[in-house]
């Protein structure tokens, strides 16, 4: 069986991956079977960063790679915070944190101006050099105050109207069908079925 290396650690990312590349025939490992590899994530866009990790992975594992860089944008502050995302609150900052900061951010902001978007670039890095990029949104309103246990990160807060749930309140198979990364990793999946 082919083997692909997920360049993340975060688990919430993996265990989606899992959940939405299961059907393929690979082993999925992720950064977290090779701890000796460190990623200096220092692009300047979605593309850019996720080409970074997976670029670095393959190379350093001589395994396909596919990085997956992510975020939020925020219409009301420019799209911001954009590559940020993770890091909103202050380097390492957690997850309520970085919530807390951002609903601060918005304390003033009315329903109707509260529209933001989730962003994912995939780079899908071969050890032979090829690479291909792909790129899927999804768009919601960042709620009033966080609600549901499901996902990770800015879910609690990512309200889709269409559903009447935040992202944290759809079930897994539910987030996995709409998402910005089933969206990227649905044209990921045609280049692997493929190969
Ligand atoms: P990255 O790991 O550098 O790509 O940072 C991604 C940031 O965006 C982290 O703060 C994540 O929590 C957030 N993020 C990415 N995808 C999602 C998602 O599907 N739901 C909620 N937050 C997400």
């Amino acid at each position: 069986m082919k083997t692909i290396v997920i360049a993340t650690k975060n688990p919430g990312k993996l265990l989606e991956f899992k959940q939405m590349l299961g059907q393929l025939p690979y082993r999925i490992v992720s950064l977290a079977d090779f701890p000796e590899i460190n990623i200096c994530e220092d692009g300047k866009s979605f593309d850019e960063n996720a080409l970074i990790k997976a670029r670095t992975v393959a190379e350093k594992t001589g395994l396909l790679a596919l990085g997956d860089d992510s975020g939020l944008e925020v219409e009301a502050l420019g799209g911001k915070p954009g590559i940020f995302t993770a890091r909103y609150a202050g380097e390492n900052a957690s997850d309520e944190e970085n919530i807390k900061k951002l609903l601060s951010e918005m304390e003033n902001v009315p329903w109707e101006k509260r529209g933001a978007h989730f962003v994912c670039s995939l780079a899908l890095a071969f050890p032979d050099g090829r690479i291909f990029i792909e790129r899927g949104f999804c768009s919601g309103i960042i709620a009033l105050k966080p609600r549901g246990e499901y996902g990770f990160g800015y879910d609690p807060i990512f309200y889709l109207p269409a559903y009447n749930k935040t992202m944290a309140e759809l079930s897994d198979s539910e987030k996995n069908r709409i998402s910005h990364r089933a969206r990227a990793l649905e044209r990921i999946k045609m280049y692997l079925e493929r190969i």
